[in-house]
Formats: C-alpha cells, structure tokens, sequence
C-alpha cells in the first residue's frame, strides 16, 4: 500500500481539513505509507508542518507556477506525481479546490473520485450521503489504477491525527509552462470576517424555532454562557435574523464537529443534521418525543425547552 495525501495551504498553514483527511486516510493503511503533498511556490513551512505529524514521507511539490491555484496548475502537476509514485490511494478534503480539479484528475487515471466521504468501513468501504443525506451509498475501488477519495468536513476527527518522528522531506519538480495554464487568478476570495469559528468550537448549543420569537434567545445564551459553549442555530433561526447566518449550522452553513452539541428545539431535518452528526456527544431536547433528531442523539430530553434550559443552566452553575 502507497497513499497519497495531499494537503492544501490557507494563510501559510495547512488547512485543518488535512488533518481530517490523514485521519481518514490511516483508515486505509499505517502512518508510515502516507506521503503528504504540499503545492505551491515555496513550500518549506507546509512540508515542515507535515513532517511533524508522523507521516512516512512528505512531498514539496513546488514550482513558481503553483503560486496561486489554478485547476490547470494542480492538475498536470498532481498527474505528474501520481505517475511517478503510482500510490494506490489518493486522499483529500472535500475542498472547494479538490471539488474543481481532483475529479478530473482522477478521470486521467480511468478512475472516479470517490467524494465527500463521511466514514470508511473494512474492506475498505467508503460511505458517502446521497440526496441531502437521505440515502448512503456504499462504494468499493475495483480495477486497477489509484483510488481517489476525498472526505467530508467534519466527519474524520483531526485530533486522531499522529504526531510523531520528523518524517524526511524531497522535492519533485514538475513539468509545467505557463501556456498550460488556461485561467488567470483573481484576488482569491475572502470570507467576510467572522467573529465566530463553529468549525473548531469544542461545546456548541444550537437553537431552533422551538424557541419561538427572538426575544427567547437569550435563554439558550445563558445555557451557554455556562458551558462556555458557541451558540448556534438552524437555518430558520438565521433566515429570520434572529441570530447572524455564520452561526447556521447544517447543509447551508457550517459543518461542526464540537466535543458535545446540545440541539435545543430543533427537529432534526436532514439538511441540519449534515452539519453537526460529527459531533461526539449530541444532546436533545424537543417535546415531541418523535422529534427525528432523537435518532443522532447521545442523550435525549424529552420536554418543553422553557422549562428545561433554565433548570439545566442553574444545574451547570451549580456544578461550577
Ligand atoms: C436547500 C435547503 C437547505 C437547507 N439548509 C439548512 C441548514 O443549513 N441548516 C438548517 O438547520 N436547516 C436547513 N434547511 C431547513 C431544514 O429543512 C429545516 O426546515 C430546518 O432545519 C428546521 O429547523 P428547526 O428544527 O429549527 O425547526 P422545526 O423543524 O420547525 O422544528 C422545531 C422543533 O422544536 C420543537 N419544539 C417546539 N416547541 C418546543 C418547546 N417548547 N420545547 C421543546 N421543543 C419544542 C418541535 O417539536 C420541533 O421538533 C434547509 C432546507 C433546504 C430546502
């Protein structure tokens, strides 16, 4: 077994998705198989940030050519490298970036991109949603060539990621002319400033329209202010502007993978479910005991949340 990972750079570190994916990809094969990639023009610190994490091996794929992205620019330079190692597997994030080239990439190869996978089972098994998560599909690499596979955001814990000895660091020199290159880059894109980051909150509390007007909100504030929780909410929520849209958590908002994620009146739809069903413990309370986030849940109250909240916030001040 030969894997590639190949790790994408945001404001001169490696995207935390990266690490979600080597999590994903020691499912397919030891630490010491994995070969990171880094792209760019100069790669020096990416390759060192990889180096620590206990991988085999980490590749500087550099070039000045590769200062900004462009599909192009990935594309021939990553089917260089993977002729050259012919791993068996090729692992990314589920990044807007890997979206636009990697299932061409793997097109070169006669192969598919297995996308936005959200657990790998033994065989292996690569698991991934269907139709906003109403169904799962079960997918198996056959014939010969690499398997390329990108996972979802959130669904491997980063955290399961090793740390370990340096691993040694070599350079490839791709082939490439700036006639190759069809697009030219713009600015790249800024997210507008957030002043929250879901993404790597530990403790969430999520609020749906079981809270009924925007005067309630700050009750389930207080619940987290408590916890020294995030408040976030569903998409209702939000499109009412009772709560800013960077705090919408599901299919249209964030994807959150918080260490606990209490879901306060919400009923669980699937396109809220999607962004947060990677959480490790997941709390509910809804007063229909049929409410279908009771199927993702840890632990369930089944109650009116105006009763249970405030008795839950002065249950975890007392603890204090
Ligand atoms: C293309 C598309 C994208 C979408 N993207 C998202 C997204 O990113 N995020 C998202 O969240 N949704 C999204 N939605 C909307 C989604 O389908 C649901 O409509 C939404 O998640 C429902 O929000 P809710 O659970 O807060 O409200 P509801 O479904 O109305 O649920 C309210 C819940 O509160 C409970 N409740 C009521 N009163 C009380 C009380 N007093 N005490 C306790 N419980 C109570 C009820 O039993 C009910 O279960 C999207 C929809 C579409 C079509």
């Amino acid at each position: 077994m030969s894997l590639l990972l190949v790790l994408e750079e945001s404001g001169g570190k490696i995207k935390k998705t990266g690490w979600e994916a080597l999590a994903a990809a020691l499912k397919l094969g030891p630490a010491q198989e994995v070969t990171a990639v880094v792209l760019g023009a100069q790669t020096e610190t990416l390759a060192a940030e990889a180096a620590a994490k206990g991988v085999g091996k980490v590749v500087r794929v550099e070039h000045p050519l590769l200062a900004h992205y462009t599909a192009d620019g990935f594309l021939l330079v990553l089917e260089q490298l993977v002729r050259e190692q012919r791993p068996k597997w090729v692992v990314f994030a589920h990044t807007y970036q890997v979206r636009d080239y990697a299932p061409a990439l793997a097109c070169k190869f006669g192969q598919v991109l297995i996308g936005d996978v959200i657990a790998i089972e033994d065989g292996p098994v690569f698991v991934r949603q269907l139709l906003q998560g109403r169904l799962t599909g079960t997918y198996r690499h056959s014939g010969n060539g690499p398997c390329f596979v990108s996972v979802q955001a959130g669904a491997f814990r980063a955290d399961g990621a090793t740390s370990g000895a340096t691993a040694p660091i070599a350079t490839f020199t791709p082939t490439i002319d700036a006639t190759q290159i069809r697009t030219k880059p713009g600015e790249p894109f800024r997210a507008a400033a957030q002043t929250v980051d879901l993404g790597t909150a530990q403790r969430i509390v999520g609020v749906g329209r079981g809270i009924k007007e925007a005067e309630n909100i700050p009750l389930v504030q207080a619940l987290a202010d408590a916890l020294g929780a995030e408040l976030a909410a569903s998409r209702p929520i939000c499109d009412n502007g009772w709560l800013p849209m960077e705090r919408q958590v599901g299919s249209s908002g964030q994807n959150v993978a918080p260490r606990l994620y209490i879901a306060v009146g919400i009923s669980g739809a699937i396109q809220h479910l999607v962004g947060m069903k990677g959480s490790q413990c997941i709390v509910a309370i809804n007063k229909d005991p049929d409410a279908p986030i009771f199927e993702v849940a840890d632990y369930g109250i089944v109650g009116d949340l105006f009763e249970v909240v405030p008795a839950l916030t002065d249950a975890v001040k007392a603890a204090k």
